[in-house]
């Protein structure tokens, strides 16, 4: 089963994708994290990508689907993943669409979480994180709106959206998250 994850930062898409990928025996691939590992890396690319990702900006698309093709086609993710950060533009979902024709593996679903902006800056303002004080949340949430949420169109277009209701507790989500899923399989069958 192969699984996108889309949401706004704050959502609690992190935390459900971890919930998800354990429930279902699957790999968590997420893109943030390898981003994070190139920044660590004292090369060229390293410099650029935490130049991006330090101002709230997306790394660009030729950098990302570099690092998340070569690990998507590992094996361990051939039974199935939950992806987690990516695709994050139209451009990463159009390549995606290739390499999973190519590869025959469709997706099994497109969770949205979605969370009122509010209660998104209230949930961020909450974390600490380093880059996360002000000027970064609203630039993090602008790139949502500019690059990601055309997303939610793009995969409701081919029939895979699923939006979920991202307020509640993490259970109460996570609960929701796997009805759906369940459906997902048995319509697949
Ligand atoms: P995240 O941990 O998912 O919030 O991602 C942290 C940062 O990594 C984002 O703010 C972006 O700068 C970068 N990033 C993660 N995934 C992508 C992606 N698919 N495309 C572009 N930038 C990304």
């Amino acid at each position: 089963m192969r699984i996108v994850f889309i949401g706004p930062p704050g959502a609690g898409k992190g935390t459900q994708s971890v919930r998800l990928a354990e429930y279902l025996q699957i790999p968590q691939l997420v893109s943030g994290d390898m981003l994070r590992e190139v920044c660590q890396q004292q090369t060229e690319l390293g410099r650029q990508t935490a130049e991006h990702m330090q101002a709230g900006r997306l790394v660009p698309d030729e950098i990302v689907q570099a690092i998340v093709f070569q690990r998507l086609g590992e094996p361990d993710s051939e039974p199935g993943c939950i992806l987690d950060g990516f695709p994050r533009t139209v451009p990463q979902a159009a390549v995606l669409d290739q390499w999973l024709v190519e590869n025959r593996h469709p997706l099994a679903a497109v969770l949205g979480i979605q969370v009122p902006e509010d209660e998104l800056l209230e949930r961020l303002a909450g974390r600490g994180r380093q880059d996360d004080d002000r000027e970064i949340i609203r630039q993090r949430l602008q790139q949502y709106d500019k690059w990601t949420r055309p997303l939610l169109d793009y995969y409701s277009n081919r029939g895979v959206l699923q939006i979920i209701d991202g307020l509640g507790t993490t259970d109460e989500v996570f609960d929701r998250i796997k009805k759906i899923v369940s459906k997902c399989q048995g319509s697949r069958q």
